[in-house]
């Protein structure tokens, strides 16, 4: 598959759609999934312009894990997380519903149940409220 300039996540990093922006460096940006499977679910993507781990540069998917690593810890802090799932899908096959490559750090609770992903939008004062949380922890 060709990389689509015109996909979602690409559109959120050209401002021309709105997100709950959590994190941007010179390689990476990080917001808030829309439809969380759990309060704080992040995504966090290359600027690069890459479908997913099959096409990605070695070096930008270095980069990529730089920011995974580094914004993990916060958002298990920042929402009081027992634990945290990290997921990335490749190809329409294994999951993947957004074709510009993605991690998604998903807070976990010890006895609570994912919500399944991609389905319910969330609140949106709810999501800026997170957003605002997992900032501030970020900055402290
Ligand atoms: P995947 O491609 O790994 O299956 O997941 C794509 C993720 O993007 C889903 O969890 C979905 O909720 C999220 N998503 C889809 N459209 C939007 C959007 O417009 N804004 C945001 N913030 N997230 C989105």
């Amino acid at each position: 598959m060709s990389y689509d300039p015109d996909n979602i996540f690409a559109k959120i990093m050209r401002g021309e759609i709105p997100c709950h922006k959590i994190y941007e460096d010179a390689h990476n940006f990080a917001f808030l999934d829309i439809m969380p499977r759990a309060p704080g679910h992040t995504l966090v993507i290359p600027k690069t312009p890459a479908v997913n781990l099959l096409d990605i540069a070695p070096d930008d998917l270095c980069e990529l894990m730089r920011a995974v690593h580094k914004l993990a810890p916060v958002v298990k802090q920042a929402m009081g997380a027992d634990g945290l799932m990290i997921q990335q899908f490749n190809e329409a096959a294994a999951g993947q519903m957004v074709f510009h490559i993605h991690f998604h750090i998903v807070p976990r609770y010890a006895g609570t149940p994912l919500k399944a992903g991609g389905q319910v939008m969330e609140d949106d004062a709810l999501l800026q409220a997170h957003a605002a949380k997992i900032r501030e922890a970020l900055a402290g």
